[in-house]
């Protein structure tokens, strides 16, 4: 995180992201109330907080995630379910693309309950063992979604801005010029700055300025008031 990058929190992973206006900047998703490497790495993909304002301004993006986890556990429930009653598992062999161990999707073998075939030759595993992966990944998803609908449940009862507050903005120096009385040909009086000639009204009247030289950060106004740079 650069420092003088205005940061806020991303109201969908949580996590405290660089802002462009109100949203986190474009980030990928990290599992949410897991820590980094414990997580079963199935949510990835660009994480949907940009859509939301950041969690200083609204929980709105945390109860959009809290809806779509909710509706991802009930899939994932349903998928349970479904491995329970032993169904026909469709299993890939490896492919190697690169060097690299793939599944080979064109070439999909059916494993089915009580039937495994002893020395397919294709390196199919036997369907208990498929069965267990599988059940295996789901449950670690369901663990991972039961830990996000807890943190964002959480985080929309405790929610307030003040909690979520935006960091790193470079903070906006207000030059402060030494004040000096103007007049014009025509006898107008106004207050004005010594380092420049401004108008009377809004011009002259906006810029900051003091009466005291001690309190005088411009530059120019100092080097006019015979004063030591800062
Ligand atoms: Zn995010
Ligand atoms: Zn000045």
């Amino acid at each position: 995180m650069v420092d003088d990058k205005l940061a806020g929190t991303c109201s969908v992973c949580l996590r405290t992201m660089q802002l462009h206006g109100d949203s986190p900047i474009r980030h990928g998703f990290s599992a949410v109330g897991v820590r980094h490497g414990q997580h079963s790495g199935y949510h990835t993909g660009p994480c949907q907080g940009t859509r939301f304002p950041h969690l200083g301004i609204s929980a709105e993006g945390t109860k959009w995630a809290l809806d779509n986890a909710r509706e991802r556990l009930t899939a994932v429930e349903i998928e349970l379910a479904r491995l329970a009653g032993n169904p026909d598992l469709t299993w890939y062999p490896d492919t190697f693309v690169r060097g690299r161990p793939m599944r080979d999707p064109t070439r999909p073998v059916k494993l089915r309950y009580g039937e495994d075939v002893a020395y397919a030759g294709d390196g199919r595993p036997t369907y208990a063992w498929e069965h267990k992966r599988q059940v295996t990944r789901q449950e670690d998803i369901k663990k991972e979604l039961e830990r996000a609908i807890d943190t964002y449940e959480k985080v929309i009862v405790t929610w307030s801005p003040e909690k979520y507050p935006t960091t790193g903005a470079a903070k906006k120096v207000e030059i402060t010029h030494m004040a000096t009385p103007r007049k014009s040909s025509r006898g107008e009086e106004w207050t004005g700055v010594l380092c420049r000639f401004t108008k009377k009204g809004y011009a002259s009247d906006k810029i900051v300025k003091t009466d005291d030289p001690s309190k005088v950060t411009c530059k120019k106004c100092r080097k006019d008031l015979g004063l030591p740079p800062l």
